[in-house]
């Protein structure tokens, strides 16, 4: 006689951040325009969806060469928040 069938109620797995966003995953930005902190350049970055919804990591300037660090977070869209803080 098997034992009753009791699946846990699985009321954590709701989606909870689901109100109208499409596939949130799927729609990470990929690029984000920045301005330069040291030499004021306007310049469009490449970023890595598949570092996490926040990262922070350090990366030259295209122009001066000289280095960021770059805060990068992912809101409940997909849309990238870019902070460049001037590495000395
Ligand atoms: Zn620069």
């Amino acid at each position: 006689m098997p034992p009753p069938d009791h699946d846990p109620v699985r009321d954590d797995d709701a989606d909870s951040l689901e109100e109208g966003e499409a596939e949130d995953a799927a729609a990470l930005e990929t690029e984000a325009d920045v301005t330069c902190p040291h030499c004021g350049e306007t310049m469009t970055i490449t970023l890595d969806p598949g570092g996490g919804r926040a990262q922070e990591y350090v990366e030259d300037c295209q122009v001066c060469c000289r280095p960021w660090r770059v805060r990068l977070w992912y809101d409940a869209t997909g849309a990238a928040d870019v902070q460049l803080l001037p590495v000395e």
